[in-house]
């Protein structure tokens, strides 16, 4: 175990009606990073609170949910913001600008860069094997994945595969609070998945409390989310796909969600 006081921190921050934004605090450094700048006065309090100076914006897409308080935080605190190179024509200026497999730096932490087109073509993830957490915003979510704004079906499968394959006890910390609704939809993919079924029960009881049910864990969304069950034969038979390529499958689980 490592000594009180040197683990990474997680904070979730709800900002808006449904997004979330996370600080990622290095105690050995003091760094502390923001993921998404959804609105500045939740994120403010919460780095007051906890007495911390933001010293790195992580940004994972363009949408203005994401990015509309970033340049009201980098002037008040002066920190660094990192971005995904392919989207800095429609990002805020980046003084580190990103692709896939490179490093971000927050303090002694180091996050991994994964693109994760689908959502929008641009969008990229952060994985940060020390704090145990990937920051997936708007592609892998709680019980569900983002709208194709941008994407193909194929290129938002592609990615969630990326997704699936870190360690499975990995904190998927993401940027919308629609679990309940995700579950809902998914239930009609899979009625008779029992594990499904308790986390549903367990996400209507955290709503109902006001608590958020962000982050969940790999394990649980390889468990239950629908969009990364695409290639479970027992998924493409409910839908007459038997047979079928995962990536039409999980085709398929979009544009039904779509339409939910
Ligand atoms: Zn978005
Ligand atoms: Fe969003």
């Amino acid at each position: 175990m490592p000594e009180t006081g040197t683990r990474p921190e997680i904070v979730t921050i709800p900002c808006l009606q449904d997004n979330y934004a996370y600080l990622l605090h290095d105690p050995a450094t003091g760094r502390t990073a923001l993921i998404d700048a959804p609105e500045a006065a939740p994120i403010e309090a919460a780095l007051a609170a906890r007495g911390w100076q933001l010293t790195d914006i992580v940004i994972t897409h363009h949408h203005w949910d994401h990015v509309d308080s970033v340049e009201a935080l980098r002037s008040a605190t002066g920190a660094r913001v990192w971005g995904a190179a392919a989207d800095a024509h429609r990002l805020p200026p980046l003084d580190h600008a990103l692709a896939e497999g490179d490093t971000v730096e927050i303090g002694t932490l180091q996050g991994r860069v994964i693109d994760v087109s689908g959502h929008t073509v641009g969008h990229v993830a952060y994985h940060f094997p020390e704090a145990g957490a990937v920051f997936t915003a708007d592609s892998l979510m709680a019980l569900g994945c983002g709208r194709l704004f941008e994407g193909t079906p194929g290129q938002m499968w592609e990615s969630l595969q990326k997704l699936a394959a870190l360690p499975p006890e990995t904190l998927v910390c993401s940027g919308h609070e629609y679990t309940a609704a995700n579950a809902r939809f998914a239930l009609t993919i899979e009625p008779g998945n029992a594990a499904l079924r308790s986390r549903s029960d367990a996400v209507a009881a955290a709503r109902a409390e006001g608590r958020p049910t962000v982050p969940s864990s790999l394990t649980e969304e390889l468990a239950t989310n629908p969009f990364l069950r695409a290639a479970d034969p027992g998924i493409a038979a409910q839908l007459d796909m038997a047979g079928a390529a995962p990536a039409d499958v999980f085709a398929r689980i979009r544009s039904l969600k779509d339409a939910f």
